[in-house]
């Protein structure tokens, strides 16, 4: 059974000379949460208004549930979109917002009203009908927003930055509503999100794009915990990035030498030639700074410049011979370490992914 409820193909699309998107392949299987990842302008809107059928691609095809719908009118597709600014109708309370398309489709009173309250139970909000948008929380108008697009039963629902104008406190809390509704809909979401953290907390996918191309596509654990490139280590996670030159050391490790001492990593099967440069990303929370010497000689050699204790979580800055910083943070209590300590700074080889290997050649 085909189970893949939208497909884009090789998906290109300029704006005047601006190539914004390059190439976009994906492949999305029906009930998936995934969500497109990355910084301002790297294109992620522009691909969920050509799933949408708001902007055409120049190249490329785009399909759902197995048809072609890239040159069929967006009212022709099954998709809807809530964007970031809801855009309820202000002058119509929950009910007549949510009712709206169904009345345009000229569906009996009967069923919508039935609809609609079907709605409004499943994003929480039953006996708010009569509310006006004005009289409703940041929360509450997005839930309504979502009800509104989820009574035409659309196949695929597109979310862009849907969470974006919430306070923090707010938008935690309605990410695990929205994530807890997806999969009592079992409708796919395409989210959009440049928040690292939110897609990490919510999707059953994360594509992590870059200038107009997906760099990565995995589940939260691959692209946090095996990262391909730098840029992924970076963006999702803020993984610190080391550089030296490697040496196979048997048992499937190497040793990384760096102008600051040597490190260990695992290679999960990449082939490395002993003198290949290599970077190796290796998350914050997975950095110890070791005072004195290290048993087995290994740890860069680094001074603590900085250290903030704040909500739980310590987080030291230490500065290498060229200047260059790493993170160690975790949870928890305090460190004696002070600004100007010499640290040797380790992870265990599991810990460190070696990244960039297809650039490198
Ligand atoms: P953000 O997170 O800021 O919304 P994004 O990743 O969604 O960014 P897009 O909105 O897809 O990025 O825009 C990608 C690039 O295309 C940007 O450089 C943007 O300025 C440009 N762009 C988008 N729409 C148009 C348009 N209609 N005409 C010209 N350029 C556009």
């Amino acid at each position: 059974m085909n189970d893949t409820i939208l497909e884009l193909y090789q998906i290109e699309k300029s704006f005047g000379d601006v190539r914004v998107l390059n190439g976009i392949d994906l492949s999305v299987p029906k009930g998936e949460f995934i969500t497109l990842l990355g910084p301002s302008g790297c294109g992620k809107t522009t691909t969920l208004r050509i799933i949408a059928g708001l902007e055409t691609p120049d190249r490329g095809r785009v399909f759902l549930a197995g048809k072609d719908v890239t040159d069929l009118e967006p009212n022709k597709r099954n998709v809807n979109t809530v964007f970031q600014n809801y855009a309820l109708f202000p002058h119509m309370n929950v009910e007549a917002n949510i009712a709206y398309s169904l009345k345009l489709k000229r569906i009996d009173k009967q069923t919508i009203s039935k609809t609609v309250k079907e709605a409004l139970d499943l994003v929480q909000l039953a006996g708010y009908e009569k509310r006006m948008p004005d009289e409703l929380s940041g929360g509450q108008r997005q839930r309504v927003a979502i009800a509104r697009a989820i009574v035409n039963e659309p196949a695929v629902l597109l979310l862009d930055e849907p969470l974006g104008a919430l306070d923090l406190q707010l938008r935690h809390q309605m990410q695990i509503e929205l994530k807890r509704l997806q999969k009592r809909l079992g409708v796919t979401f395409i989210y959009i999100t440049h928040d690292q953290e939110e897609a990490l907390n919510m999707s059953d996918r994360i594509a992590v794009m870059r200038d107009g191309k997906f760099e990565q596509i995995g589940t939260p654990a691959q692209v946090y915990d095996h990262p391909r490139t730098s840029y992924v280590a970076r963006f999702v996670g803020s993984a610190n990035l080391i550089s030296g030159t490697a040496y196979n050391v048997g048992e499937g490790l190497i040793r990384l030498d760096t102008e600051d001492g040597p490190g260990l990593v695992r290679t999960r099967g990449a082939r490395i030639m002993d003198g290949q440069a290599i970077t190796v990303a290796v998350r914050r929370e997975s950095v110890t700074l070791v005072t004195g010497e290290t048993n087995d000689n290994l740890g860069l050699r680094a001074v603590v410049k900085e250290k903030n204790y704040a909500g739980g979580v310590l987080q030291i800055i230490v500065s290498l011979s060229d200047g260059r910083e790493l993170v160690s943070s975790r949870q928890g209590i305090d460190s004696p370490l002070k600004a100007g300590d010499h640290v040797l700074v380790t992870w265990l080889p599991d810990q460190g992914v070696i990244v960039d290997l297809e650039e490198a050649g």
